[in-house]
């Protein structure tokens, strides 16, 4: 037997490592899995170039808990170490990893992000353990299988060991602090957290099946008498992780239904079908994997929940994808698994390093493709899906400008009567009858079929096409497509955009003709000082106009401007802000050639009625009348018809 000392600048590293990343304690398990794992792998290697020619088809891990002896074993059929490797790897090697690592990370202990999800290695084990053994036989034959024990200061013993098999049994003697790790359920939960897609089959307890060879079976005697012989049960190794997820298979390999199936086994809590989805397979420059899936984006979509799941070589790591998946993409699901992600760093280096960067515009670029071929293919299924992923696109529209270019041919632009154009295609369909005098193609809009429908009528009686845009983040993707279609740019027709209820119909699309007035300057005049006095100037500025005389009398509409950057503010983005708030104004449109005209100028003592019932019915159809101006209106309506 040796007695040994760690050779290590530090003396007492150990009750650090327990101190660092206190709430992380967990990730001891995985790291030794990861290890366990590593053990197998190279195993496998040896087996394939022909060093080592016993049998691998059957080879697993095992997790253990002796919970009287308070012991939790963690057992290989790996490579093993010999005892100079156990020497070598264990006291030097990982010892020096891990100093490394706190001597890096000390001044981190907040960031919360993947730091100190790797790189602790086997010393991390002394989060949760008061003493750790190693009991290891290496592949090679003839050697001496070796016992390491540490109790956590810097001295150990390292012996022979009688164990037999080949690989490696980590024991650890779980802390007084840490028993939590002896239960099976929060063994169990971290086992589906972390090695759910580990590619090394994981044992953990046994469980109950059917034995296939004693199925029931019914017999009759020669009376006649039936007996039935039970199902037998038999016990088998309990086998908690697929080794084979889909996303390292070939897309070829692959079909709708198994993409639907790794969607619920990820995500086992999730009852919805997933709209599509998209296979990245990528090892130059970079090595990556993966399937992201488009859920539905309904309004009540909860974006913290089923995140999308980042591995390393099947190991799980995070659901926090900041930085590595563009951020108009986080709402979507599914698994990356890069190798080539760094993980011992901070965000902001994240952010700044060249391969992740990479790995970005990667993804962005395949969705890209994705859409644009799913477009392609099937533009009918495409249209049907776009109410559900639209806000996906117009994000990545708004965030990306590569993603905004590749976009324009596939993002659409539904009416208010379900027909889907692309922004092209509605130019055209448009061109010809909503150009105004000024020569802008004017796009006609609205955001609530039902709120805006008297507006949506007038515009339609004039045979103007409306579309429904009604994404939260609209006015800022308008807002976009008008500059980048302005008369500034190199396009030869400039667009504006103009939600319908933002002017009276002859304004918001003005041609040259003049609508003839009924009124007479001087009465037009009288009228516009009548009507001022009785509503609340602060709120509206009276404004007469010629309008067909079936048109309503009064209409309360929102100049497009003000509305619009009120929108932004609220919903944010850059630019908006210091601006100030913006006031609640409208704009009272007064049809001059409606014959409630005629009767105000003539009514005396009920003029005021008459101002204040068209200005309520105005302010009912704009959805705007409530609390007392309601009560008001509800009374005066009695009045008018007892
Ligand atoms: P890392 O895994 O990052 O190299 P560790 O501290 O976890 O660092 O492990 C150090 C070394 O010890 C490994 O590289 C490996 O050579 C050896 N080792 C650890 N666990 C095992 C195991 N279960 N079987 C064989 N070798 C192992």
């Amino acid at each position: 037997m040796a007695k040994g000392k760690i050779n290590v600048a530090v003396e007492n590293i150990f009750p650090l490592i327990k101190r660092f990343l206190y709430s992380d304690h967990e990730i001891f398990l995985r790291e030794l899995i990861s290890n366990a794992t590593d053990a197998t792998s190279k195993l496998n290697h040896l087996a394939t170039i022909g060093k080592f020619k016993g049998k691998i088809d059957d080879v697993k891990l095992e997790v253990k808990i002796d919970k009287e002896g308070k012991k939790l074993h963690i057992i290989d059929q790996g490579i093993g170490m010999t005892k100079e490797e156990v020497k070598k790897y264990i006291n030097d090697i990982a010892f020096s990893g891990a100093e490394d690592f706190l001597e890096k990370f000390k001044d981190e202990k907040n960031d919360s992000g993947i730091i100190g999800h790797f790189g602790l290695g086997f010393y991390s084990s002394f989060m949760v353990a008061k003493e750790v053994e190693i009991i290891t036989k290496s592949y090679i034959k003839g050697e001496d299988a070796a016992h390491w024990i540490c109790d956590g200061s810097p001295e150990y013993t390292l012996k022979k060991s009688d164990k037999k098999e080949r690989g490696t049994e980590i024991i650890l003697h779980i802390d007084d602090d840490s028993l939590e790790f002896l239960e099976e359920s929060r063994i169990n939960e971290l086992l589906m957290k972390y090695n759910k897609f580990m590619p090394v089959p994981i044992k953990f307890g046994t469980k109950e099946i059917d034995d296939p060879k004693h199925k029931p079976k019914t017999t009759k005697d020669k009376e006649g008498k039936e007996t039935t012989e039970p199902q037998k049960m038999m016990t088998v190794d309990n086998i908690i992780n697929n080794p084979t997820p889909a996303w390292i298979k070939q897309p070829s390999d692959l079909k709708a239904e198994d993409y639907k199936e790794f969607y619920h086994e990820l995500y086992p809590m999730q009852f919805e079908e997933p709209l599509f989805n998209i296979h990245l397979n990528v090892d130059y420059p970079f090595n990556l994997t993966g399937i992201l899936y488009f859920p539905k984006m309904t309004a009540n979509i909860d974006v913290q929940k089923d995140k999308i799941q980042l591995y390393q070589n099947q190991v799980y790591v995070t659901d926090n994808v900041e930085g590595i998946v563009p951020d108009f993409l986080q709402m979507l699901r599914g698994v990356i698994d890069s190798p080539d992600i760094p993980l011992n760093v901070s965000r902001s280096y994240l952010q700044a390093d060249g391969a992740v960067k990479k790995i970005a515009s990667y993804i962005t670029k395949k969705v890209g493709d994705k859409l644009s071929s799913l477009f392609k293919k099937d533009r009918k299924e495409f249209e049907k899906k776009w109410n559900d992923i639209k806000i996906v696109i117009e994000y990545g529209m708004l965030s990306e400008p590569k993603f905004f270019e590749k976009a324009q041919k596939f993002a659409l632009y539904p009416t208010v009567n379900d027909a889907y154009f692309t922004f092209d295609e509605f130019k055209e369909k448009i061109k010809a009858t909503q150009t105004d005098k000024d020569g802008n193609v004017v796009v006609l809009y609205a955001t609530n079929k039902e709120e805006q429908h008297s507006f949506i009528q007038d515009a339609e009686a004039k045979g103007y096409e409306i579309l429904l845009l009604d994404s939260p983040i609209i006015s800022h993707l308008i807002q976009k497509l008008e500059s980048e279609n302005s008369e500034l740019s190199d396009k030869k027709q400039p667009i504006k955009f103009a939600r319908v209820d933002s002017d009276s119909i002859d304004k918001l699309i003005q041609k040259d003709e003049n609508q003839i007035s009924k009124l007479n300057d001087e009465d037009q005049e009288k009228l516009k000082v009548i009507i001022e006095e009785i509503v609340p100037k602060e709120k509206y500025t009276v404004q007469m106009e010629a309008m067909d005389s079936k048109s309503n009398p009064f209409i309360i509409t929102q100049p497009e401007f003000m509305r619009r950057m009120k929108e932004m503010q609220q919903s944010g983005g850059g630019g908006m802000m210091g601006m100030g708030n913006f006031p609640e104004m409208y704009n009272l449109v007064v049809n001059t050639n409606s014959d409630l005209m005629q009767k105000i100028l003539k009514a005396k003592g009920k003029r005021e009625t008459y101002v204040n019932q068209a200005l309520d019915l105005a302010r009912l159809s704009q959805n705007l009348l409530k609390g007392k101006e309601m009560t008001e209106f509800i009374k005066r309506s009695y009045e008018m018809i007892k």
